[in-house]
């Protein structure tokens, strides 16, 4: 078993996803670090976490918006995946409106193993994290807003990893992401609408998107979702 590092240059990082290579996970955290949307996440998330230290004064309110956001997140990632990042172009009138992460995600479906479209969209997380920066603190009060902001970019961020480091060829023993892994290869080269968890498999096992493999025929359209 050869490690491939990744930290030669970002072209490294694409063989590295193409490779049968067994890379460490060092050498994953690198290649993730290629990319701008690891850092804009760790920026706000930073950004937020200090802003609201340098206020102080803990409430309970502090716990609530961390608890729900970790305790919804196996719901949220798949009602996003499902509803948004396959959501198909709809035309109202003469307007075709297609959604430019959905679009993304199809390229993503297209060739799993690209670097680019793995990532969230620049775009949509830029818009995201302002509407977040905009929205939060109009409807809850500064120090919940600010808690509810940085557990929120935390959880994008393992999000973030956590897809990317499934797209690796990077196989650890634990369990539970062998598992979670396994779901979203399913998700790619069987059949694209089940297996949408990506961090978890929880909502995928209770709303009946999990069945047992042999249950699922292979989907014609799974590389080229529309
Ligand atoms: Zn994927
Ligand atoms: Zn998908």
């Amino acid at each position: 078993m050869t490690s491939v590092p990744l930290d030669r240059a970002a072209r490294r990082v694409s063989d590295v996803l193409r490779d049968e290579h067994d890379p460490t996970l060092a050498d994953c955290l690198q290649g993730w670090l290629h990319h701008s949307t690891p850092w804009i996440i760790a920026t706000a998330t930073g950004a937020a976490l200090g802003a609201r230290l340098a206020l102080g004064k803990w409430v309970r309110t502090d716990v609530a918006p961390v608890v729900a956001i970790a305790a919804l997140q196996p719901f949220t990632e798949w009602a996003i995946h499902t509803y948004v990042l396959h959501s198909r172009a709809v035309r109202v009138g003469p307007i075709v409106i297609d959604l430019h992460a959905a679009r993304e995600h199809r390229r993503h479906h297209r060739d799993p193993k690209a670097f680019e479209p793995i990532f969230i969209p620049l775009a949509d997380l830029v818009l995201a994290l302002g509407a977040g920066i905009v929205v939060l603190p109009l409807v809850l009060p500064l120090r919940t807003a600010l808690t509810t902001f940085t557990a929120a970019a935390a959880m994008a961020g393992v999000y973030e990893w956590t897809h990317f480091l499934i797209h690796t060829p990077y196989r650890p023993r634990h369990r539970r992401y062998r598992r979670i892994a396994r779901g979203h290869r399913l998700h790619h080269y069987r059949n694209e609408r089940y297996w949408m968890g990506v961090t978890s498999g929880l909502a995928d096992r209770l709303l009946g998107t999990a069945p047992p493999r042999s249950h699922v025929a292979v989907s014609d359209t799974v590389r080229t979702v529309v």
